[in-house]
């Protein structure tokens, strides 16, 4: 009974490859995500904060405490085209010095921004050098999404969506533009830290089916080794689209919940999804072996 349950899961169940602490935008410490993670059976887990793998060892520890494989990950802000484009960082050494340096200029990249936006909504009559202040105190990874809190706990803005559509979202009167690296360059600083770059959640760059193809060419030309073609928000036309372009530029499935807050339930920790046909997981070229179980009583 049990050993045909097993042999109908697909090496993709109990993984989640995806997910943020409070060391970047996310609001759960990296202990209380694994915790989470523990509740939802996953097996494989990755922290993969914005541009930081400071949380990373609270979250290796506890994994080894809940029995849990770890891997250190980070999730690379880039460009391509003038485009913003996420590259995820699985399986890095933390110690590689080209990758710490790399996150380490995003950052201040990232703080130097935050101060801009400060400055252009206190032009907008908005405590603006507060709240950059505010944000720039938090430890870990500044980003919009700190000054979107700020913003709606000062009554600027109705919630976080409101205030990336009011003020700080792209076209609106304190949105700063960020030279973020090449994409190639993410790819480098990952691939030197003996790491596998995976393009993340490619349904959301607005991009043609040309487009995508082109940027899968791109990333897959600068070392990129797999693409997410599975995780929330994905509908089952964007899923298609994503695996089809793991098969054409061989890339392999990665998979993961871009877990941010806990009681959103459209984005829950712990993706069991199904890995589609003809992808080769990413734990394959992880050198990880696929990740079966008995399924929770
Ligand atoms: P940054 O990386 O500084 O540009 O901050 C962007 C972060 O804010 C993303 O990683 C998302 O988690 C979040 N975000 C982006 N757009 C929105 C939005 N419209 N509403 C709420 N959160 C958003
Ligand atoms: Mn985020
Ligand atoms: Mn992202
Ligand atoms: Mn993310």
């Amino acid at each position: 009974m049990m050993a045909s349950m097993n042999a109908a899961l697909q090496p993709f169940e109990r993984i989640d490859l995806h997910m943020h602490s409070s060391w970047s935008d996310g609001v759960l410490r990296p202990a209380e995500l694994v915790a989470l993670a523990a509740t939802r059976s996953v097996q494989l887990l990755a922290l993969t904060d914005h541009d930081t793998l400071a949380g990373c060892e609270e979250a290796r520890q506890a994994c080894a405490e809940a029995q849990i494989a770890f891997l250190y990950a980070s999730e690379l802000t880039s460009l391509w085209k003038g485009r913003e484009v996420h590259i995820v960082g699985l399986q890095l050494d933390p110690a590689a010095p080209a990758l710490i340096a790399h996150l380490e200029a995003v950052r201040q990249s990232r703080r130097e921004r935050i101060q801009g936006i400060g400055l252009k909504l206190s032009a907008h009559g908005l405590p603006g050098t507060e709240i950059a202040a505010a944000v720039l105190a938090l430890p870990g990874t500044p980003t919009r999404l700190h000054v979107a809190r700020e913003l709606v706990q000062r009554g600027h803005a109705e919630d976080e969506d409101d205030a990336f559509k009011r003020w700080i979202g792209k076209g609106q009167p304190a949105a700063v533009a960020a030279a973020w690296p090449a994409i190639e360059a993410s790819a480098a600083a990952i691939s030197s830290a003996g790491g596998l770059a995976i393009l993340a959640h490619p349904h959301r760059y607005k991009l043609s089916a040309g487009g995508l193809r082109e940027l899968c060419a791109a990333f897959r030309d600068a070392g990129g080794a797999g693409i997410e073609v599975s995780l929330p928000g994905m509908g089952p036309a964007d899923a298609g689209r994503a695996a089809a372009l793991a098969r054409r530029f061989d890339l392999a499935g990665s998979c993961g919940s871009d877990f941010h807050v806990p009681g959103v339930p459209w984005r829950p920790l712990g993706r069991f999804a199904k890995l589609p046909e003809g992808v080769v997981p990413i734990t394959e070229r992880l050198g990880l072996e696929p990740v079966r179980g008995a399924l929770p009583a």
